[in-house]
């Protein structure tokens, strides 16, 4: 319904945005007085409509005209939030890649907050946030040095022996895995190393995807710009990029095409596993597993391709991978975590993904891409489902 109404909507934030230009601070506050007051205003109830959108853009790959509701919700929340004032969680959640950095190198006294009753209670009803999740303990910065792996730098590269440079490999990393599953990361690490690639990993730069998905364009544009500067060089050096969470890595080539035409090839882990594998012929074998995948809304809508590339991946190394059918978990990013989408997102976990996590005949055999459905599944049903990558790595560990 909501893409039905898409141009509407436009043509909206087209008025909002002129309105918008004379709009300060005090302008603000009044906006959000009278609206609270219960002033009319269209511009309200494209608002509230637009706040249901899980952001899952099932619209932009299935409807036949292709209309992008998340990228239009976007630009309609930039210039909304340039009459009214912005909730708090927004810059919150905006900021958030910024902030982890300097936050993980003493994570205690943040993971006591967001562990803490009465601190939990605070974010809920002064901030609108819920079950925030805890920074690793175990730093990437500590996993990687234990590993000896290299930062990809100029230097690092450049260092490389022609032999090195045609088994490399350079992980992309996100704000969610780097931060809050970091060891996966060290996992599909040591995947690679095992294969017999040489693995890099590029410094971390935040993505911009919260701040597009809120509205925070600017920011976004400004993100990306940075962000795009340390990967075209990278790109440059002709090794392959891959990133870890479907939803981040494809912001690269989704919500970053308005920013530059300048691409990096920053590609999901499977879909250039797929090829690379072939050129690591591998000895021994596993009895074959049954594995079952619940893939991330965004790489069943944008990539729906590198669905079946883990398929082939899993088949290579003689296991079953069946791809469930589901519907979106309901996090979606961080929807899910916000207070007052809680009930809805609950609901929407119920639909699909509820049944399929708790049925016995899955037991062991559950895969999420989605570092945010994992994490649904980890608050809603106290499970932790595996990455693919993990599933592989315990395969490879036993040839
Ligand atoms: S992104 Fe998903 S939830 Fe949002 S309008 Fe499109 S289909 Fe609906």
């Amino acid at each position: 319904m909501l893409s039905q109404q898409g141009s509407d909507l436009n043509q909206e934030a087209e008025q909002i945005r002129g309105a918008s230009v004379f709009s300060g601070l005090t302008a603000r506050v009044r906006n959000t007085f009278r609206r609270n007051r219960g002033e009319y205003d269209f511009s309200n109830e494209v608002h509230e409509a637009m706040m249901g959108c899980l952001a899952c853009k099932s619209c932009v790959a299935q409807c036949p005209i292709k209309v992008n509701v998340p990228d239009f919700r976007a630009r309609f929340l930039e210039v909304y939030y340039g009459r009214y004032l912005r909730p708090m969680k927004d810059y919150l959640v905006g900021s958030l890649e910024f902030m982890i950095p300097s936050l993980s190198r003493f994570p205690a006294p943040y993971n006591w907050a967001m562990r803490n009753t009465f601190m939990r209670a605070a974010m809920k009803s002064l901030v609108g946030m819920v079950d925030s999740p805890v920074i690793c303990r175990h730093s990437l910065r500590q996993g990687l040095r234990e590993r000896s792996i290299d930062w990809a730098t100029e230097a690092s590269i450049l260092s490389l022996t022609p032999a090195q440079r045609d088994r490399s490999v350079v992980i992309v990393q996100d704000a969610f895995t780097s931060y809050f599953e970091t060891q996966l990361v060290l996992d599909l690490v040591d995947l690679l190393s095992l294969l017999g690639f040489n693995v890099l990993v590029a410094p971390f730069m935040p993505n911009g995807k919260p701040l597009h998905v809120h509205g925070f364009m600017q920011a976004f544009n400004k993100a990306a710009e940075k962000n795009l500067t340390l990967l075209r060089a990278l790109d440059e050096t002709g090794l392959p990029l891959v990133g870890i969470d479907p939803s981040m890595t494809l912001t690269y080539r989704s919500e970053y095409k308005d920013v530059s035409d300048d691409l990096p090839n920053v590609m999901l882990i499977q879909e250039w596993l797929v090829e690379a594998i072939q050129q690591r012929p591998l000895t021994g074998s596993v009895p074959q597993h049954s594995f079952k995948l619940l893939a991330h809304c965004t790489e069943k809508t944008s990539a729906a391709a590198s669905i079946r590339q883990w398929q082939t991946l899993f088949g290579y190394l003689g296991q079953e991978l069946e791809v469930l059918s589901t519907g979106c978990c309901g996090m979606s990013g961080t929807f899910g975590h916000e207070a007052q989408n809680y009930k809805l997102s609950k609901e929407i976990y119920a639909l699909s993904w509820s049944e399929i996590v708790n049925s016995p005949a899955h037991k062991g055999q559950l895969l999420a891409t989605g570092y945010s459905c994992r994490s649904q599944v980890k608050r809603l049903d106290n499970q932790m489902l595996l990455h693919p990558v993990q599933a592989l790595l315990s395969v490879v560990q036993k040839l």
